[in-house]
Formats: structure tokens, sequence, C-alpha cells
């Protein structure tokens, strides 16, 4: 091998007659400017180098290109873009071999389907999740793909930004060969052995596809998809195959994808991306690194122990389920078996029959503590009351073993007053999981003012191998998410007050892309937990403050939500649709009447507005208070815990939108409309430091 002839992020080695083009771009050899600057010369140079007869592009270090640097996508794309050195690979004469390894998505697998054969390393992951970032791909990907797994395999793939494991990768023919051992040795002899050969996937037909099972994997995408332009745009694009030649397919795309990627909603899904990758930096935990943890106990068998059981289990966790009686324990066992006997019975393959077996062998139920020692972590999740709490912890205290991380799964309570119940508080860290528990993504990793950092980098690595999404957040009232629900569900109550009904403030909500709207959601939950807790506090609170009456008159008139077949709808003959009820607009009529308002009719945009600008102000608030650590953790908590739309970026991004002089005069509004006892935030923090939407 002779010395390499150095570029910026790329360079070509010589494996005798095959030019082996490293691309080195750390951490991920995210595809930049440099990087297709630097592919675009070194395939130059194979081309007119008479002693080079193909070459592989590799990538350096643990991936092949994991994807495109997004930064670059909220300004004009620098030369040479990616379809340019796509277009010089197919031209250049000499085979050009993709070699994979770790992952290859976007323009990274976008790069690998232009070239004339693609070989992977057992493990790598494929695929095209522009989709999910409000664009779709751009240099080729939905021109190319069908090609080789016909129009509705790659609608399906395209929409739903699937990532392909090599072996099922191998199997659909996306790549053509898996290779153990040295992948670079593989490629150079793959590259050699096409000797002049090229296998151009624009020159392939594409598969005839049945026009049923075209419209079924459209209709697919579509509900799966909620409708976004991108998915419909990419739907285009890749039927569009079926018809267009390939020069003008991939023009077309390339517009298309121009098109969308300057569009609010692309920027604002590249917010929530960055805001989630920002979300896991934690400066002040200092490179505290995690305690070990292999057995896990969780006290409390309900709804959140029973998911959170299979939330560890499914995570390779051990797993000792503790209850405080025989009946409660059997409950929860149930809930968990019925949970992997569901899944045995809708697996497709024998692999999840065999998961959900090894997960319930890890699984202990039992009524005896002092099993307690054997764990590593404890995650209390009893009922919310902070004498039960205590009284657990306190038991916990005896028989846990030194060292041990001791979590409480509270959703409101003080964390440090439960702490306070055991003689190791640095131990006692907050893990907040949302129901359903193995299903929700968000988790929120709470800090006391003397929890040890390690502990808590426990409760984040944890977090993670559970496959969620940990927000650091400090010890407050509902710390983030229920903080912020709050303030956004009481702001809902004003307007319902006002004049606007729950069923028209649930569909303005559900119309902004909420996946359901306040009162909906509160019926779903039940009404008697915030009940309780408002009685909890009558004692506290502000005389003078504003109060809407209507939920406890729902409750006091025995209507609970769901579970009692009424709440701020009715559920009729145990069925799950919400119905409009006219009992409920009497009794609101009747709250309005006791206050001498006279209703006024709110707009739709009206209802919007104020339930963001209530969560905007929240996110102030809880910045200033030091709760949230930074401002787009607001955004993260809502999208991933609450189901706020993902494509609206959260309310941070429309805060930053809207400018701090829109936003005065908003919250001026907001807060006269509030009335007393509305607290104000001063939103110049959530928009301090930001220069611009992607400045990252
Ligand atoms: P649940 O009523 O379904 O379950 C609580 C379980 O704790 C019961 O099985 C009960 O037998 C057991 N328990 C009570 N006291 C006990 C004791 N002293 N020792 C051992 N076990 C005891 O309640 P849940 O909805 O699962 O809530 C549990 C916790 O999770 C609460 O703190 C709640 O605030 C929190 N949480 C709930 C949700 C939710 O949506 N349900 C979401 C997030 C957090």
């Amino acid at each position: 091998m002779q010395a390499p002839e150095r570029r910026d992020a790329v360079r070509l080695e010589r494996e005798g007659d095959i030019a082996v083009i490293v691309i080195d771009n750390p951490p991920v050899n995210a595809g930049s400017a440099a990087v297709r600057a630097g592919l675009l010369a070194a395939i130059e140079t194979v081309r007119d180098d008479e002693r080079l007869h193909g070459a592989v592009l590799i990538g350096a270090g643990t991936t092949f290109i994991a994807g495109s640097d997004l930064r670059e996508f909220g300004q004009p794309l620098a030369e040479p873009q990616l379809p340019t050195v796509i277009r010089a690979i197919e031209d250049c004469g000499k085979p050009v071999v993709a070699a994979l390894h770790g992952a290859a998505l976007g323009g990274g697998f976008e790069l690998a389907l232009g070239c004339d054969a693609r070989v992977a390393s057992p493990g790598t992951v494929v695929g095209l999740p522009e989709v999910t970032l409000g664009i779709i791909p751009g240099a080729g990907g939905t021109q190319r793909l069908p090609r080789i797994v016909g129009i509705p395999r790659a609608i399906g793939m395209v929409c739903s930004g699937e990532r392909v494991h090599s072996a099922a990768a191998l199997a659909a023919g996306l790549i053509d060969a898996e290779v153990e051992g040295d992948l670079r040795a593989a490629a150079v002899a793959h590259a050699r052995q096409m000797a002049g050969c090229k296998q151009r996937l624009r020159d392939r037909a594409v598969p005839m596809a049945d026009a049923g099972a075209v419209a079924d994997a459209t209709a697919a995408a579509l509900k799966v998809g909620k409708r976004r332009p991108a998915v419909q745009a990419a739907i285009d694009a890749i039927t569009a195959t079926a018809h267009a030649p390939f020069d003008e397919g991939l023009a077309q795309e390339r517009a298309v994808f121009q098109h969308l990627r300057v569009s609010r909603e692309a920027a604002a899904l590249r917010h929530q991306f960055f805001a989630e990758r920002d979300s896991a930096r934690h400066p002040s935990l200092d490179g505290a690194g995690p305690r070990a943890v292999q057995c896990v106990a969780v006290i409390g068998a309900g709804t959140m122990g029973s998911g959170i059981a299979i939330a560890a289990l499914e995570a390779g966790h051990d797993v000792l389920l503790l209850e405080q009686d025989a009946a409660a324990l059997e409950r929860g066992a149930t809930r968990i078996h019925a949970h992997y006997a569901g899944r045995v019975q809708s697996g497709k393959v024998k692999a999840a029959v065999a998961v959900a077996a090894a997960c319930e062998a890890r699984l202990t139920a039992s009524l005896d503590w002092t099993r307690l020692a054997e764990a590593d972590l404890v995650i209390e999740a009893v009922f919310e009351d902070l004498a039960v709490k205590q009284q657990v912890f306190q038991r916990i205290d005896h028989l846990a073993r030194p060292g041990a991380v001791l979590a409480s799964n509270t959703s409101y309570l003080d964390l440090e007053a439960i702490a306070a119940a055991t003689f190791r508080p640095q131990d006692v860290i907050g893990l907040h999981f949302f129901s359903p528990a193995h299903v929700m993504r968000l988790m929120e990793v709470v800090r006391g003012t003397v929890s040890a950092p390690d502990a808590l980098a426990t409760g984040l690595a944890v977090a993670r191998k559970l496959r969620k999404l940990p927000l650091l957040t400090g010890n407050a009232f509902g710390f983030v998410g229920n903080r912020l629900y709050a303030a956004y569900r009481r702001q809902c109550e004003f307007m319902v007050e006002e004049g606007a009904w729950p069923e028209q403030v649930d569909a303005a909500l559900e119309a902004y892309g909420f996946a359901m709207g306040p009162f909906a959601v509160a019926d779903l939950s039940g009404l008697d937990i915030a009940w309780r807790m408002r009685k909890a506090q009558a004692a506290t609170r502000d005389p003078a403050a504003r109060y809407v009456h209507i939920a406890d008159r729902l409750c006091e008139a025995g209507r609970l939500g769901r579970k009692t077949g009424a709440g701020y709808y009715r559920y009729a003959d145990g069925a799950s649709r919400p119905q409009v009820d006219a009992a409920v607009h009497d009794l609101i009529t009747q709250v309005r009447c006791d206050k001498g308002l006279s209703p006024r009719t709110l707009t739709d945009g009206e209802i919007q507005r104020r339930a963001l600008l209530a969560l905007v102000n929240e996110a102030a608030l809880l910045l200033a208070e030091g709760v949230a650590e930074r401002a787009t953790d607001v955004d993260v908590a809502l999208v991933n815990g609450y189901g706020f739309p993902r494509w609206e970026g959260g309310p941070v991004f429309w805060a930053r939108e809207r400018g701090a002089a829109a936003l005065q005069a908003d919250l001026d509004e907001l807060a006269a409309l509030s009335g007393q006892g509305f607290v104000r935030g001063d939103v110049a923090v959530l928009l301090d430091g930001v220069v611009c939407d992607e400045g990252h």
C-alpha cells in the first residue's frame, strides 16, 4: 500500500488497482460540504487514473455515513451537492463498491445506492429516514430504492424511515453481500471481481407493481404518517418511477427536496432533533459515571409498576416485583403475563416467542421484601401519597444494599421529603415514567438537592437502556412535564368558562395536531386524581385567584371520566368514543351563571394561541426556577410525553419564531384574559442566545 493522498474529510488510499476512498469525518462521518468535495475529487482521480480499475467507499471509525449534517439544511447548500457526487460515481466508468458498517442512513445510504454494489458487515443498518425530518430523500433515494425492492415496499420503507438490519437488507437486495471479518478487504475483492463492469441502479427497470399493493402501501403510509406533506411527497416521488424516465424522476425529486428542506415543518422537526440531542448533555453531572445495574426491584405492581417491570425486562434486566399483598401482586403478575401472551400470539417470528419467554424467566414476583438486598436499583410505584411513600422508603432503606439507587415514580410529590425518610438521601432520585410505562418514550429523571451525580447518571443510563428519552429535571411540583400540562389545562378550562365548549377546545387542539384534546385526555386518565389534589391544595390556594369549578361539579356528579361512563363527555354502553353530552353543557352554563359570566365565542385560532402561550409562559417560569435545564427541554417533554405535534417543533420553537416583541404583547393579553392569580414569566429566558433556529 502506498502513502495516502490526504484530503480534509476524505482520503484516497490505493490497494493495487483499487482505490479505497475513506470518509473520515468524526464522530459519525456525517455528509457535509467537505465530505462531498472530497468524494468528488477522489472519484475524479479514480476516473482519470488508468492504473485504477475500481474503487471502494468506506467510512473510518465505527460507521459508514450515519446521515447528513443537518446544520446545513436550513441554509443554501454548498456545492458540490450530493447528486453531483453520485452522478460522478455513475459516470466514472469503473465499478465503485460501498463498504458499509455501523449505519448508512439518509444521504449515506443514497450514496451507497449510487454505487455499483454494496457489501456490509453484520449488524449494519441502512435506511432513508428523511421523511421523519419533514423532507424526502433528495439524492435519488426515491428513484433507486424502488428499482431494488419495488414500489410498495419502497413506500413503506421511506415513509416510515425504517432502519433495516443487514440480514433483512440482504434478503431484500438492498445489499449484495454480508461479510464477516475484514470488510475493507472483502469490498476491495468485490470491486476487483467486478472488473470494469458497471451495475448502476439507474439502468435497472422498476419491478412491475400490483396496483392494489401500491394503494394499500399508500393508504398505510398516509395513516401512520398523519398525512404530513413529506409523506405525500415521498409517495408521489416513488410512484413516479413507474412511468417517469430516471433523470426526470431525479430532477423532480430534487426540486421537491429543495422546497421541503426550507419549509417551516422541516425546520421544526430539525429543531426537535437538536433539542433531543441537547437534552442528553448534562454538564452539571461533571462526567459522573453510572453505577452498574442488573437487578431492578419494582415496588407496587399497579398500572405503572407492571409497565415499568415490562420495560426493564425487555431491556434485559432481572426484575423483582414486590407488593403489599398477594392479591395486588397476582394482579400485577397477571398483567405482565398477559402482555407477553399477547406478544406471543401476534409474534410472526419465533424470535418474539423466545424473547417473551426470556423476559418472563427474568421476572420474580414476590412478597418477600428481604430480597430487596439483591437489587441494584429500586423503583417505587405505590400510591401517590407522601405518607405511604415515606413508609415504603423507610422499609427500602432497611433492606436495600448500600450503593443501590433508590428511585420514586412520583408524579407530583416532593422528592426530598421522600428521600428524607431514608438515611441515604444522596442515593434517592426520581424516575418519572409516563403511562403506559413500557410504551411512552419520555422519562423524567428528577434531581433532589443532595442527589449524588452518579445516582443521577445511573438513572439516565438505565433510562437509555430502557430505550427511553430521559430528561433531567429539578424537584418541583409536577417537575417539567406535568407542570406544563397543568398550565395548559388550566388555560383550556378558562376558555370553557368564557364560552367555548369542551369539545370545541378539544377539536381545535386536535386540529393543531395534539394526539388528543385536554378534556378527552382528562376523561381517559380519570378526573378524580386531579380532584383529590385540588382538595388537598384548597387550604393554601389564594382565595382571590381565578378558579374554574366545572371539574369539581363533574366529579361531585359522579362523572369521573371514562371509567364511570361519563366525564366531560358521555361514553354510552361502554363505548370508548366520547359523545357530547347536553348535561355537561347545562352544568357549564350553570357555572358561568353562578359567576355572572356571559359566554362569548372563541375561535379555534384563539384557543390554539392561548394554549400555546400558556405553555410558553410556564416554560419561562420553569427555566427561571431552574426546574428545566434548558428551554428546548420543554419541547422535548411535550412532544415525547404529551402528544404535542412533533412537526410544530414545540412551544419554545413557536415562541422563538414569534420573537420577543410579539410575545410580550401576546402575554400581556393572556395575563389580562387569565385574570387574578396568573403568574407571568419572563419569556426573554426562552429566547436568550438564539441566533437562528439551527444555530447549534
Ligand atoms: P396503582 O393504584 O395502579 O398502583 C399502585 C400499586 O401500589 C397498587 O398495586 C398497590 O397495591 C401498591 N401499593 C400501595 N401501597 C403499597 C405499599 N405500602 N407497599 C407496596 N405496594 C403498595 O397506581 P399507579 O397509577 O400505578 O401509580 C403509581 C405511582 O406512579 C404513583 O406515584 C403515580 O403518581 C405515578 N404515576 C402514575 C401515572 C399514571 O398515569 N397512572 C403516570 C406517571 C406516574
